[in-house]
């Protein structure tokens, strides 16, 4: 099984690509791989406003 992190480069803050809790709250994506197995896609969120279109991004 794989990780694989995406996250905004230059960032306000240092993003967690460790396997740990990130402040920033990613989303956490299956995705299949060739092999049959599941990695998983952490989307990590900027925190500069960026991304912070969507009303519900507060909570
Ligand atoms: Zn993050």
């Amino acid at each position: 099984m794989s990780t694989v992190h995406v996250h905004p480069v230059n960032d306000l803050i240092a993003h967690d690509t460790d396997g740990g809790d990130c402040p920033c709250g990613p989303r956490v994506e299956p995705v299949p791989s060739d092999d049959g197995s599941i990695g998983w896609l952490v989307v990590h969120h900027s925190l500069d406003g960026r991304e912070l279109t969507e009303p519900e991004a507060t909570r």
